[in-house]
């Protein structure tokens, strides 16, 4: 149905004000995609040229805008979604400010053509910084195409803070796969440089009879086929179907099989009233119901639609709609919690938890033993194996001690033979020349291992070991952007993999010391570790986060019980490293204990 566009009254208009509308070029593509699904359009079409604040365009299907009311939509606060501030209460729209067109007129080129069903024909006028330049008769079909050139161009302090573009279009095409599992009824196509990059067709039924019953939530079939299409149909047939209500809040939700899970929030996609939020609360909530299925630091992969009364929720708290307040939020805390972790409570074994026993083989354990002895910086293969506990010889202690003072004597450690004690399977104590040291395992395996993977990286190729049975991993459409963007990198580190159509790749071979039970996990975990952690292109910063991000994944953990062996070529691998004193992220590998300090303690001066 079309509603005209009106000037909200100038009382309803400072009520529902918001700050930045538009801060970067995502904010743009994302209001002009919200425009398009709220004019009902059941196919959208999303061209990119160059990067998102060089040009893109979006053309709908929609109900269009009426030829007199063009320049009207451009103008501040008018909108035809709402009247009056009554209207929130019972908002079905994703826009209702009349902000968002005006806003990127105002720091860009701008055009919009349109068409409604009522005239023969369609409307086209062209904008710079919010002037209207021209204004013709176009013939066009039924609907609306907002092209966007030249974004910021007129606020060049703007320019210079904006994200790199690879990593806005990485964000843009986590926005459309959100905006795509929230409306499964609506055709989505991304063309970026006119090589077409993704298109998923319309399912299930029109919005309109979806509506009925239940504004919100898209119906099971539609929700699965849609996961299928955006995250590949082996991912999408492992999901989990959850649904649930309370207090008149509904919820269905689609959750990753714990394996899914993620070291980063980007496997999940909250909706509310299909409108794409960010929510602590609904992040909480669905990491308290994996409960112990998942370890600390990993994040569940899941889509959460919830249905909520208009009248019950908030929109109007953040400039770029992002974030929604909802009146009860116990009640929705408990229904997302609750409703999940009662399917959830159907997988077992939980496959993190290792209760009591003995534990498995620490992966590194392996590594260690089985390195190639063609790797010189890592040959500190052991050699004798020494009683467990006694006394350090006064040549260890020395050549230790020298270590930490002055890296010349650093090639005389690396040979010494030590024994070590394991603390807490998380430290290893070490006897040194006037004192101790106390080794943290897991900060002295990633200093290790991100100054191997930066010298790999910078072109001292690492070997690959080719997987006896290829793996298939299927990506999200971001993920496999950074992974193409990567590639070369990673295959310095000895990653081998192509593309067997977006989003799905196909690894066939791994770094050759990389012991990781599931390799496709960790090429996950590499990915969102360099995509969250970077907003910048320079290639030094991906190459940065990359390094840090193996080193990290691929470090033993805190709690990997540890042999003598394994601990002497920690020890004495971190000793041989340019920077033995902290870890990439500036957190201290070890602890120095004097002699002095314990004689003292003990009252023998
Ligand atoms: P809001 O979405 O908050 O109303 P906008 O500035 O985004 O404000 O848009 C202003 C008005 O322009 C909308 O209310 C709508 O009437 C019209 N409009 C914008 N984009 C479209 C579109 N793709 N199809 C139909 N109408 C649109
Ligand atoms: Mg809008």
């Amino acid at each position: 149905m079309q509603r005209s566009i009106r000037r909200l009254e100038p009382e309803t208009a400072s009520r529902i004000a918001a700050g930045e509308v538009i801060e970067r070029p995502l904010s743009a593509l994302k209001e002009i995609v919200e425009n398009s699904l709220d004019a009902g359009a059941r196919s959208i079409e999303i061209r990119i040229e160059g990067s998102l604040d060089h040009a893109f365009q979006v053309a709908d299907d929609g109900v269009g805008i009426a030829a007199d009311e063009m320049e009207l939509a451009l103008e501040r606060h008018a909108t035809s979604k709402i009247h009056a501030l009554e209207d929130l209460e019972r908002l079905s729209s994703l826009g209702f400010r009349g902000e968002a067109l005006p806003s990127i007129a105002a720091v860009s080129r701008l055009a919009i053509g349109s068409r409604t069903a009522a005239a023969d024909s369609g409307v086209r006028i062209a904008t710079e910084a919010g002037a209207v330049r021209e204004r013709r008769a176009v013939a066009r079909a039924v609907g609306t195409t907002v092209e966007v050139a030249d974004l910021f161009f007129n606020t060049p302090a703007r320019r210079k803070f904006l994200h790199s573009t690879t990593g806005e279009q990485r964000a843009a095409m986590r926005m459309i796969e959100s905006y795509a599992m929230a409306f499964p009824e609506v055709a989505f196509r991304v063309i970026v440089d006119g090589r077409e990059r993704l298109h998923w067709p319309a399912l299930g039924r029109p919005a309109e009879a979806a509506e009925r019953d239940a504004p919100g939530l898209p119906d099971a079939d539609a929700r699965r086929a849609r996961a299928a299409a955006v995250r590949g149909a082996a991912h999408a047939a492992q999901l989990i179907d959850a649904a649930g209500e309370r207090e008149g809040v509904r919820l269905v939700a689609l959750l990753g099989l714990p394996e899914h899970a993620r070291a980063s929030r980007e496997g999940q996609i909250f909706l509310v009233n299909r409108r794409w939020i960010q929510s602590p609360l609904l992040g909480q909530a669905l990491r308290q119901a994996y409960g112990n299925l998942l370890p600390n630091g990993r994040f569940p992969a899941a889509t959460v639609w919830l249905d909520v009364p208009a009248a019950r929720l908030d929109v109007n708290v953040h400039p770029t709609k992002r974030e929604v307040r909802f009146a009860d939020e116990d009640a929705v805390f408990v229904l997302v919690a609750g409703a999940c972790a009662k399917v959830l409570a159907q997988l077992h074994p939980p496959f993190t938890v290792v209760q009591g026993g003995r534990e498995p083989e620490p992966a590194w354990a392996e590594r260690v033993r089985e390195r190639p002895s063609n790797q010189t910086h890592l040959e500190l293969a052991p050699r004798t194996v020494s009683a467990p506990v006694s006394p350090p010889s006064g040549a260890t202690v020395a050549a230790v001690g020298d270590a930490l003072g002055a890296s010349a004597a650093s090639a005389e450690a690396r040979g010494a033979e030590t024994e070590f004690w394991q603390l807490h399977r998380t430290y290893i104590l070490a006897p040194v020349r006037g004192g101790v040291v106390i080794v943290d395992q897991h900060a002295a395996h990633e200093r290790i291992l991100y100054e191997e993977t930066r010298r790999r990286l910078a072109g001292e190729r690492g070997s690959s070991q080719q997987l006896l049975f290829p793996a298939l991993v299927d990506l999200t459409h971001s993920q496999f952007e950074l992974v193409n963007e990567m590639q070369p990198w990673l295959e310095r580190l000895g990653w081998s993999f192509t593309a067997f159509g977006p989003p799905t790749v196909v690894i066939q071979g791994v770094p050759s010391d990389l012991q990781h039970e599931h390799p496709a996990q960790f090429l996950v975990d590499l990915l969102d570790g360099v995509s969250e952690s970077s907003g910048r292109d320079a290639s030094e910063d991906l190459i940065e986060h990359l390094a840090r991000t193996h080193a990290c994944h691929a470090a033993v953990r805190a709690g990997d019980p540890l042999g003598q062996e394994e601990m002497k070529a920690l020890v004495d691998r971190l000793f041989g490293t340019t920077k033995p004193h902290g870890d990439p992220h500036g957190r201290a590998t070890f602890v120095r204990l004097d002699l002095d300090e314990l004689h003292r303690r003990f009252g023998r001066t």
